[in-house]
């Protein structure tokens, strides 16, 4: 592949170090940019229960990689590469998946014309 990022973990010059996270994308809007989010649950001692803390991180996205809104990656700590980017995208460990909703709700206009179709050709015959 054709990687011309200096920037990438694979292909470029740039080193990681520190953390490993995995997280969801979020939004892929940014030029080489990703947002990654992250749940973690947090025990709250005095109602004895759990509350979920979401952390977002930027990370870079290199061209090789090209992660997409959706889809759950590893990131890993890297230098700082801008003002808040310091985490660098090396793996896609689960593509999006497009789910059943779509199809489901033509299935049911399509019905409904057929419904209406019949009806005005018992109109025509009557
Ligand atoms: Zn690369």
């Amino acid at each position: 592949m054709d990687c011309k990022d200096k920037n990438c973990p694979k292909h470029g010059t740039l080193a990681t170090r520190g953390q490993v996270l995995e997280g969801v994308v979020v939004s892929d809007k940014m030029q080489a940019t990703v947002i990654v989010k992250k749940d973690r649950f947090i025990k709250v001692k005095k109602y004895n229960r759990y509350r979920k803390q979401i952390s977002k991180i930027a990370a870079h996205n290199p061209q090789c990689i090209n992660a997409k809104s959706g889809d759950l990656v590893r990131i890993m700590e890297c230098r700082k590469l801008s003002k808040t980017k310091n985490f660098v995208v090396v793996d896609i460990l689960n593509k999006q998946q497009e789910e059943e909703p779509k199809e489901a709700k033509p299935v049911k206009k399509v019905s409904k014309a057929k419904k209406t179709a019949k009806k005005t050709k018992e109109v025509d015959n009557g």
